[in-house]
């Protein structure tokens, strides 16, 4: 059979395509492609749960205005079908003076990004959020938390309600492209299948190099892998906080720094820190794939990244091994947390593009071929964005078939 779009990947972001596509195209084929048992096991099934308002992207930026346009978006889609989520606000807290000014700068960007935000002084801080201690602040009004596991659950469901079709444990190996059509080879069960479409769009996560390189597209970046690991706080802890915290990021990394979040099922979870990771879908402490390492090693992009940022990366490994360490990055602003309260919970890994002068890629990033489009780097916020990324991705689908 020829299908007249295949989709690979079974995140959020793969589903929201695949769904939106079906939903503009009741008449066209729409397969869909995941490797795992299930959907989002990857970077949407280990994320902190938030649906982001948009503070820290660059006006005019596509996270800008993916992340602004995904909020609603989101949150309609829930409504319709009664997934819980919480519009409990976030509260970003500036500890130091350096921090202070870094805050008036970020506070002024969510201006320009047109977002509902209210300066806070200590005072102010004090009553709102009783158990943080701060120098001053920041309420962004707008943001959320949610599961978005069960969204893209929800999603995948209504796409094969529609017509849709969803192969899970098919993992791509191989993709050929002619005038005519893409070739998708996959390994079901040992066994190698073949399908065919008129246009293939990759949407694989902490995979996308690999399956936009499986096509020949040219590429200069790799994904890098960076861990981020979490801790739970005890039950008793569920109140401790009435909105999310976050610190006041350098505005030189990409990572949002450890952040006290209220998960949709009422736990409090610290975290996530960033740390070199050594195997793109390895979940545990110690885990480390030849292949993956070997990769890296041989991409000067990687060297270059440990060449610029080598303190923050050491800082990050030991405070990643030492839990004191940790502590202190959470106890600037939350004082009365103790290593016994941070408690064990599952750690996500996020696939990060790095261009081989070793530069982090902090917008979306996306490569085309005649027959394909490949979404190349879909970090946080790609899970608030993923139905503006997929209406977007629709929109060059059409184009490119036109
Ligand atoms: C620790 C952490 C915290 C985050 N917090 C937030 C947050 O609070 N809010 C937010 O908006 N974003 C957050 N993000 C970012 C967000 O989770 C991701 O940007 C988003 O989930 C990306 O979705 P995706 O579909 O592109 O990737 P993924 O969810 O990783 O999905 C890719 C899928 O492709 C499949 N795949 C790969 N290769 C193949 C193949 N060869 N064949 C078949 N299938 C394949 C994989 O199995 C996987 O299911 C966070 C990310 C992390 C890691």
């Amino acid at each position: 059979m020829m299908y007249d779009f295949i989709i690979i990947g079974g995140g959020i972001v793969g589903v929201s395509t695949a769904w939106q596509l079906r939903q503009r195209h009741p008449d066209k084929k729409v397969l869909l492609l995941e490797k795992e048992s299930v959907y989002s096991k990857h970077q949407t099934g280990h994320n902190s749960g938030v649906i982001h308002a948009g503070v820290y992207y660059a006006p005019g930026s596509m996270k800008a205005r993916f992340c602004k346009a995904g909020v609603s978006a989101t949150m309609a889609f829930c409504d319709r079908k009664n997934i819980p989520y919480d519009q409990c606000g976030k509260l970003l807290v500036a500890t130091t003076d350096l921090e202070v000014e870094r805050m008036k700068a970020l506070f002024e960007r969510c201006k320009e990004n047109g977002l509902d935000v209210e300066m806070l002084d200590a005072t102010q801080l004090k009553q709102r959020e009783p158990n943080i201690v701060g120098l001053g602040g920041f309420f962004v009004k707008d943001t959320a938390i949610v599961d978005y596991q069960l969204v893209t659950t929800h999603m995948a469901e209504e796409f094969v309600e529609l017509g849709g079709e969803a192969l899970l444990n098919h993992e791509v190996t191989g993709l050929t492209e002619t005038e005519e059509k893409v070739t998708v080879e996959a390994r079901h069960q040992g066994q190698l299948k073949t399908f065919e479409g008129r246009f293939l769009i990759t949407c694989s996560g902490l995979m996308a190099d690999r399956t936009t390189k499986m096509l020949g597209i040219p590429t200069d970046f790799q994904i890098i892998p960076f861990r981020g690991e979490y801790y739970k706080l005890p039950e008793k802890y569920n109140d401790i906080v009435n909105h999310l915290i976050y610190p006041i990021p350098d505005p030189d990394l990409p990572f949002l720094g450890v952040h006290l979040t209220r998960m949709i099922d009422g736990s409090v979870t610290v975290g996530p820190n960033a740390v070199q990771g050594w195997k793109r879908e390895g979940y545990g402490r110690i885990n480390i794939s030849i292949k993956d390492v070997a990769d890296m090693v041989r991409f000067s992009g990687f060297w270059r990244v440990l060449k610029n940022n080598w303190r923050t990366g050491l800082v990050e490994t030991k405070n990643s091994l030492w839990k004191p360490g940790y502590l202190k990055m959470v106890q600037k602003y939350c004082p009365q947390l103790n290593v016994s309260d941070l408690q064990p919970y599952p750690a996500g890994i996020r696939a990060q593009a790095v261009m081989k002068d070793g530069s982090l890629v902090h917008d979306f990033l996306f490569a085309q071929s005649p027959r394909s489009l490949h979404v190349c780097n879909a970090p946080s916020p790609a899970a608030t964005s993923a139905i503006p990324i997929g209406d977007y991705i629709c929109d060059k689908v059409e184009e490119a078939v036109k």
